[in-house]
This record gives C-alpha cells, sequence and structure tokens, in this order.
C-alpha cells in the first residue's frame, strides 16, 4: 500500500502545505460556463466571456483580498484569460502569492440503476490535460463527486464507484504534478438530522481513504474538499458549535494525519453561516492533526455578484465586499472571527438550491 512517489513528490507536499497555510484559503472561482451563466441570470448580467472575464478581474484584483488567500480554483476558460492591462490571471495570481488550480471534472451523470445517484465523469485523457494544465501555471486541481442522502441513500454501489473515481483522478494529478483536491460532496437536501449525516460522511470518507490508499496516492500532497456535517436542508438549524463538534468528530474518525489540510466547501449555506461554522470549528478544543480552511464558491461570491450587478461603476462596492468575506474567513480559519462583525445582511441569505449541480 506504500505511496506513490514520481517526480514531482516533493513538489505536491510543498504545494499541498502551503495551500494549507492557516489564514488562508481558496476561492473556488472555477464555475463552469453553464454554472457561471445561473450565477449572472440572478443579477440580469449575459453570459459572455467578456463578463465572466470581468468578474474574475473583479475578484482577483480586489485590493487586499489575495493576502488572504493560498489559492484560486479556476474554470479551463480562466486559466487562459489576462487581465484588462494584458496580464495573465495565472501571473497576477503567483506574483501575489495564491496558486492557481483548475477543475478537471467534465461534470456528473447518472448511475444507472440508482435512484437519481451519479458519477463524475472526466478519467478519459485527464492526464494528459492535466499536462497542459501544469504547462500554463495550474499547481493543483479539483473535481467533485456527489452523494446524496435517503432512505436507501447512498448506496454502496454510489460510495465505491465515487471513492474509485476520486482515487483514480487523484493519483493522475499526482502524475502530472497537480495537487488533487479530494471532493467527495455529500448533499445537504433532504430531512434527516445531523447524525445522520455524520454517519454517512463517515462512511464515504473511509470509502475513500481507503480506495486513495488503495491507489497509492501520497496523501501528504492531496488536500481533501468535503462538505461540513450539518442538519438537512429541510431540518431545524443547530449551532455552529454543534456542526463544529459533528463535523470535526467525523474527519478525526476518517482523515489520516499526513493529509495537511481540510477545505470546506460551503454547499448552500450562507455566507455568514459558513464562516460561523468554520470558525467554531477552529475554536474547538480536540486534536486537529490538519489545517481546517475554506475553498469556498457561493459563500464567498454571492453578496460580491449582488453588489456588482454587472455594472463597472460598482467595481470597487463590490471588491470591499468581497475584502469582507476574505477577511472573515480568513479570521476564521483561527478561530478569531467575531460574528455579526461583517455587518452585511446580504451575507446572511440562505444560498440553498435543491439538488444543486456545479
Ligand atoms: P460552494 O462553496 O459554492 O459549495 O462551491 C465550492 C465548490 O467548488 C464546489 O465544487
Amino acid at each position: 500500500m506504500s505511496a506513490f512517489v514520481g517526480k514531482y513528490a516533493d513538489e505536491l507536499i510543498k504545494t499541498a502545505k502551503y495551500i494549507a497555510t492557516p489564514g488562508k484559503g481558496i476561492l473556488a472561482a472555477d464555475e463552469s460556463t453553464g454554472t457561471i451563466g445561473k450565477r449572472f441570470s440572478s443579477i440580469n448580467v449575459e453570459n459572455i466571456e467578456s463578463n465572466r472575464q470581468a468578474l474574475r478581474e473583479l475578484l482577483f484584483t480586489s485590493p487586499g483580498a489575495l493576502p488572504c488567500l493560498s489559492g484560486v480554483i479556476l474554470f479551463e476558460e480562466t486559466l487562459y484569460q489576462k487581465t484588462s492591462d494584458g496580464k495573465p490571471f495565472v501571473e497576477f495570481l503567483q506574483e501575489n502569492g495564491v496558486i492557481p488550480g483548475i477543475k478537471v471534472d467534465k461534470g456528473v451523470v447518472d448511475l444507472a440503476g440508482t435512484n437519481g445517484e451519479t458519477t463524475t465523469q472526466g478519467l478519459d485523457s485527464l492526464g494528459a490535460r492535466c499536462q497542459e494544465y501544469y504547462k500554463a501555471g495550474a499547481r493543483f486541481a479539483k473535481w467533485r463527486a456527489v452523494l446524496k442522502i435517503g432512505a436507501t441513500e447512498p448506496s454502496e454501489l454510489s460510495i465505491q464507484e465515487n471513492a474509485k473515481g476520486l482515487a483514480r483522478y487523484a493519483i493522475i494529478c499526482q502524475e502530472n504534478g497537480l495537487v488533487p483536491i479530494v471532493e467527495p460532496e455529500v448533499l445537504t437536501d433532504g430531512s434527516h438530522d445531523i447524525k445522520k449525516c455524520a454517519a454517512v460522511t463517515e462512511t464515504v470518507l473511509s470509502a475513500v481513504y481507503k480506495a486513495l490508499n488503495d491507489h497509492h496516492v501520497l496523501l501528504e500532497g492531496t488536500l481533501l474538499k468535503p462538505n461540513m456535517v450539518t442538519p438537512g436542508s429541510d431540518s431545524a438549524k443547530v449551532a455552529p458549535e454543534v456542526i463544529a463538534e459533528y463535523t470535526v468528530t467525523a474527519l478525526r474518525r476518517t482523515v489520516p494525519p499526513a493529509v495537511p489540510g481540510i477545505v470546506f466547501l460551503s454547499g448552500g449555506q450562507s455566507e455568514e453561516e459558513a464562516t460561523l461554522n468554520l470558525n467554531a470549528m477552529n475554536k474547538l478544543d480536540l486534536l486537529k492533526p490538519w489545517t481546517l480552511t475554506f475553498s469556498f464558491g457561493r459563500a464567498l461570491q454571492q453578496s460580491t455578484l449582488k453588489a456588482w450587478g454587472g455594472k463597472k461603476e460598482n467595481v470597487a462596492k463590490a471588491q470591499a465586499t468581497f475584502l469582507v468575506r476574505c477577511k472573515a474567513n480568513s479570521d476564521a480559519t483561527l478561530g478569531k472571527y467575531i460574528a455579526g462583525a461583517s455587518g452585511d445582511s446580504a451575507a446572511s441569505e440562505s444560498l440553498f438550491v435543491k439538488g444543486y449541480s456545479y
């Protein structure tokens, strides 16, 4: 079961460790063209390349934001885009101490014979694509597997299939110099309680780490991107301290200390909720052998998108909004966030979408 040590081993370990620097986290700005279209339609902005570039430029060049970030996940189109001054985004990020990453999965398809469960596509030609992305400056990758909670879900088939897919993806990334972010997202949809989410998350994560070890993945050169353990979206909410306790317990039971960092997805939580939950985990007095930080998409961008509305004259205001979220989450990685410090009501709006596809 010993880990694969290829020519990139030292670099992988260094990259993963850097991304997991306390005080910093990841901006997930890797919405596919389809997904960003959904975001744009909510603010009445046309889904064309110039608008997609404008949003990403607004985020990446926000004064003061990049020191709160160690990585940004990009979609392929963005990896090759430039600022309006003609500097490639990749170079701009690198010069500011932020590592560019790339979404490499090709979305989910139904798993035949299941009740709407899915598997993630994109393994064919993944090695060749990783080589191209490495050349373009990417140093880490993301692949999202999706599991759901239901009366008989997740099924054993979907747990095993998704664990194996994540493991194949991870080792192919490592063979080509990219740190794999392993993302098994247990969706929040449903009326289950937090205990059910904890049990499913633990089962899924143990299958994932079994598969990663079976495939000789170098755990020191990976990051985990899990869901937080919460009650289902149709159940009553619980306090951040409760979420923190269940989440950290599930992770302590399943994630080896060889993994340097755990970078949470926000999964439809409001911006403020996601920050408070992350903060509570970092305050929790339990041994945590990995850094606990963020890799938020919606929970970093929602109020910024609204403030921007696609208008040039709103860029400065939107950037100030983005800075508030970046700082709040940076503080939360240190357990130093003070509730409501952002003073922004937009930050408390729920971002949950049923059966969310990214
Ligand atoms: P959310 O934080 O919006 O859930 O997205 C993060 C992500 O990258 C999901 O794959």
